[in-house]
């Protein structure tokens, strides 16, 4: 059986970049999506650019310098070559391949506490109500109780922007919002048009996440397609009641558990 404590940063994260892109389950094809995994306050890994989350090999997995990385959130006006430069410059080992364009957001969200893996992904369903205007319905709207376990009690939404430095900058203000409002790290983060991307403490909980939020899209799809006026929502106390509840929270735990 697999024991993830006996495990490196990096193979749990190919782990989770294999489960991330098996392609029957419609999270992403192709080179769609990346990984990351923090390796200590310095150094992260995440996939190089280009490469498949499905068959990730250890070498398509690049380390990179956190602060580096860090730094391009502060500047202001930046050429998409500098960004580039900056992505390379960030390497630990400068024969190691480019990192993914995605990986100032990563660097961002592995500096928060308690977060040690990112996957991001563009799954189907999550990405039908993303470009239909129904973002903000998804984020905001619970319809059961584990996407209130595995998801959070709402998640950030982000509004469509380029991918890259503008993205990783527009995350860090809508994650800082998020925290701002509800006091707590957001379990998922919604792209509008573009996709999901899952925090947590292990590559268990982040896979967790990214396939009941691909669940919960699924039946919104469908409960808004079967009910013209609308789905059925939980109300925000029943939310609260799951997400405050001792057996729901021993129950993430479990799941969670690495
Ligand atoms: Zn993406």
């Amino acid at each position: 059986m697999r024991n993830p404590k006996a495990l490196s940063p990096l193979d749990r994260m190919l782990w989770l970049s294999h489960q991330l892109g098996d392609e029957t389950r419609g999270l992403a094809i192709l080179g769609e999506g990346n990984t990351s995994t923090r390796i200590d306050s310095q150094q992260f890994i995440v996939k190089a650019s280009g490469s498949t989350l499905g068959n990730l090999q250890p070498q398509q997995a690049t380390a990179c310098n956190s602060k580096s990385l860090l730094n391009l959130l502060k500047i202001k006006k930046i050429s998409d070559q500098e960004v580039d430069q900056a992505l390379l410059d960030s390497r630990i080992d400068p024969k190691a391949l480019k990192p993914s364009v995605e990986a100032v957001f990563h660097a961002y969200l592995l500096s928060l506490p308690d977060v040690h893996f990112v996957g991001h992904t563009h799954p189907i369903a999550v990405n039908q109500l993303l470009c239909s205007g129904k973002g903000k319905l998804f984020a905001d709207k619970r319809l059961f109780p584990d996407q209130i376990v595995c998801c959070g009690a709402s998640s950030a939404l982000v509004p469509y922007t380029d991918p890259g430095l503008i993205l990783a900058k527009t995350i860090r203000t809508q994650v800082e919002k998020f925290i701002d409002h509800t006091g707590t790290l957001p379990k998922t983060i919604l792209i509008e048009n573009h996709g999901l991307i899952c925090i947590g403490k292990t590559e268990k909980e982040v896979l967790a996440s990214t396939l009941m939020a691909e669940k919960s899209a699924k039946i919104m799809v469908g409960a808004l397609s079967v009910n013209p006026k609308g789905a059925v929502y939980l109300t925000a106390t029943q939310v609260q009641r799951i997400a405050g509840r001792p057996d729901e929270h021993y129950r993430q735990k479990i799941l969670n558990q690495s």
